[in-house]
């Protein structure tokens, strides 16, 4: 928890703690820019750690650097020890050694708290924003992780096979399943017809969110989501009430409306 009221001389009292690890894109539509945003939405305090730095835009394929670990480690030890965090997201990771340090150090300094991953594997405007040995270290760290978030581009990749039937899903869901993943929730904006995205836990769906397809895709829907996810997770909301505010929340991103602070 942060005190932001003592310092504004407000008295809202301290706002739940949010630790994001991600890329920065400078078109400001995704990664930690986005990041950011949702995570105010939901009133909690977002605490920016980035993973790499990125060159893209529109007809400019991505390519990125990855963050020194030494001096990322260095920035969280100089803020962890002193400011409580209630959750994590992690997005674009940088590098697998980039990954291993963020758990790590969750793990040290707050252990069991929900960490939310959305496992970013390519820009919306094209381009890898992975290393090749990314795909292995997700999947190993699949108990350490209380939600992935992956859309179906994302999924195939993860499980190693394409994915166009029911049952194609899952026999992916039995993949990052058998690697510890328990809660994963299919983004289905890359599919076919009108988007639905869908909740699994242990592999049973429990609950899933109809959208209508729009001409419209904004950059940094996923990202929103995750963040905005860990920022509900981080106020104390259970996960199926924090993945239907975040739903909301970004549906009102795609159509452009303002958003209201809709909750279940
Ligand atoms: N993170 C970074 C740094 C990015 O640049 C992107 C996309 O370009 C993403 C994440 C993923 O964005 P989206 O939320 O559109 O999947």
């Amino acid at each position: 928890m942060i005190d932001e009221g003592a310092e504004s001389g407000n008295t809202t009292g301290p706002a739940p703690v949010v630790a994001l690890f991600s890329g920065l894109d400078p078109t400001g539509g995704a990664g930690i820019a986005a990041d950011i945003i949702a995570v105010r939405d939901t009133g909690a305090y977002a605490l920016p750690f980035l993973t790499a730095n990125t060159v893209q835009g529109q007809n400019v394929k991505a390519r990125f650097v990855p963050i020194d670990p030494t001096f990322l480690l260095d920035q969280i030890q100089a803020v962890f020890p002193s400011i409580q965090t209630e959750s994590v997201k992690i997005g674009m990771i940088g590098t697998p050694a980039i990954f291993h340090l963020i758990l790590n150090a969750v793990t040290r300094f707050f252990p069991g708290i929900p960490v939310v991953l959305d496992p970013v594997a390519s820009a919306s405007s094209g381009g890898c924003l992975v290393s090749p040995a990314s795909r292995d270290a997700i999947l190993a760290a699949g108990s350490q992780i209380r939600l992935l978030t992956p859309n179906l581009l994302e999924l195939e990749w993860l499980a190693g096979h394409a994915i166009r039937h029911s049952d194609d899903l899952d026999r992916a869901l039995a993949i990052v399943g058998r690697h510890g993943f328990q809660a994963v929730l299919v983004k289905g904006g890359h599919g076919e017809g009108d988007p639905e995205d869908k909740l699994f836990i242990d592999r049973k769906q429990v609950e899933a969110w109809k959208g209508r397809r729009v001409p419209v895709s904004p950059r940094g829907t996923g990202c929103r989501l995750a963040a905005f996810i860990a920022g509900k997770l981080a106020s104390g909301d259970d996960l199926i009430h924090a993945v239907h505010a975040a739903y909301q929340y970004v549906q009102c991103y795609i159509l452009g409306s303002p958003f209201t602070g809709c909750t279940r």
